[in-house]
């Protein structure tokens, strides 16, 4: 059974890359993708745990883009040929922009009166922590009456608390995975705002060269458009469960069938 969508608690997962791998051999995948957020830090820990179980790994990550001004997950895979480096420097440089963004939200937060700080933030959000993490802390503290509130009142783009972070566009991501060698693929795109079909010659100009047709988050029909147009398109296909342990308790390993053979296509 292969699985290519996972997450380490070096990002937003619970599981350390130990666990995640025991996680994983124990329901039965025999390959699987590793594609923390920015960061192959969970990738790189789990080698010597996978290598154990004999499990084989795929070196994967989820990059956070903006397509049209909405949010885009980008998955980059088989990051091991070259330019690696560069690459690596430039994931580098994306966390610390999202750190760089959460220490001056702090301070922000901070002007308006609210009792917040990073390490609270941090201590929830780990390697991925964002705007939804202070939400919690807002409404945990009763500064607002929930969530929605806290993004409506100080959060969102127009509230009077929110403060720009730079994300890459969805293009610049999809260069850079693909000059790294990697192979670039839209992920659950049931979660990208817009008419995908309408979409995917623009995605396929930029350099997209691969569809997460298979997500937990797909219905069958979801599944059958996006292999539709993977094979109208000449795009590869991936899939996975985008495990994150406890965090998200409804999916597990298993829980997705992915079809083996996909692998031998994004190989090739
Ligand atoms: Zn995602
Ligand atoms: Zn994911």
């Amino acid at each position: 059974m292969i699985d290519l969508h996972s997450h380490t608690n070096e990002s937003d997962g619970t599981c350390s890359p130990a666990q995640l791998v025991a996680e994983a051999h124990r329901a039965g995948v025999t390959i699987l993708g590793i594609t923390d957020h920015d960061t192959f830090k969970g990738y790189d820990q789990a080698l010597p745990a996978a290598a154990e179980a004999g499990l084989e790994l795929v070196c994967g990550i989820e990059l956070s883009t903006k397509l049209h001004g909405h949010s885009a997950h980008l998955l980059g895979y088989f990051l091991g040929h070259r330019n690696l480096d560069e690459f690596r420097t430039w994931v580098t440089g994306q966390q610390a922009e999202r750190r760089d963004r959460n220490v001056r939200l702090v301070v922000r937060l901070q002007e308006l009166g609210f009792d917040v700080t990073l390490a609270e933030a941090e201590a929830r959000g780990r390697g991925m922590t964002g705007r939804p993490h202070f939400a919690q802390i807002l409404v945990e503290k009763g500064y607002v009456a929930n969530l929605r509130q806290a993004f409506d009142d100080y959060l969102d783009e127009s509230a009077k608390g929110y403060v720009f972070r730079r994300e890459p566009q969805f293009a610049e991501a999809v260069a850079r995975i693909r000059a790294a060698g990697g192979i670039a693929s839209l992920a659950h795109p049931v979660r990208v705002k817009g008419d995908i079909p309408a979409l995917m010659p623009e995605l396929c100009q930029s350099g997209l060269n691969a569809i997460e047709a298979y997500h937990s988050d797909h219905t069958p029909q979801d599944t059958q458009l996006y292999l539709g147009l993977a094979s109208h398109y000449g795009l590869r296909v991936t899939g996975g469960s985008d495990y994150h342990g406890a965090i998200k308790p409804n999916v597990t390993f298993g829980s997705l069938r992915v079809p083996d053979d996909l692998l031998d296509q994004l190989r090739a």
